[in-house]
């Protein structure tokens, strides 16, 4: 690969439940849109946070919702379940981190409407070690030639690459 794609929310979120998931997307091979897990958590993200959700999108992030909160900004993370916790932590750990390279500081907020679960997150010394090492490992990855293999895992049911990976 010539150019590695710029890291995303998704990619950390995805390095987190499966590499091989990570190498395919930065591949752009793309899920199957109609999958209904995804709708889905679309749909529960409106439907609990109403006027109060905004998608903000600054250059390669999509925030799910930003607010004032004190005298900093929050930064919310809307998740359909708590499933894949450590995944969406370091999601928005990441979006945190690349928000302080832009010259802003905030704070997260990881909700899990459905469960009435909201989590705060702080990016502190060692969780910006954690995500900057994240980002090296999944640039890494990129560049192999080929993905890593197929292998069972608890996400596979709900993955939109099952048909590629299992048919
Ligand atoms: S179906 Fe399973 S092995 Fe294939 S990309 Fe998805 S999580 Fe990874």
């Amino acid at each position: 690969m010539d150019a590695i794609p710029r890291i995303t929310g998704s990619l950390v979120q995805s390095f987190t439940i499966c590499p091989r998931q990570v190498w395919l997307m930065s591949r752009q091979i793309c899920p199957d849109e109609d999958n209904v897990y995804l709708e889905l958590g679309r749909l529960i993200g409106c439907r609990a946070y109403g006027r109060e959700r905004k998608e903000v999108h600054i250059g390669h992030l999509r925030l799910d919702l930003v607010r004032r909160g004190g005298k900093e900004c929050v930064v919310g993370e809307v998740k359909k379940s708590s499933r894949a916790r450590e995944a969406a932590r370091m999601q928005l750990a990441f979006y945190l981190y690349e928000l302080r390279e832009m010259g802003i500081e905030a704070e997260g907020e990881l909700l899990f409407p459905e469960e009435r679960r909201r989590e705060r997150l702080v990016l502190d010394a060692s969780l910006a070690r954690e995500v900057k090492e994240l980002k090296e490992q999944i640039e890494a990855l990129i560049r192999r030639e080929n993905p890593p293999p197929a292998a069972r895992g608890p996400f596979c049911g709900k993955c939109a690459y099952a048909e590629l990976c299992w048919a």
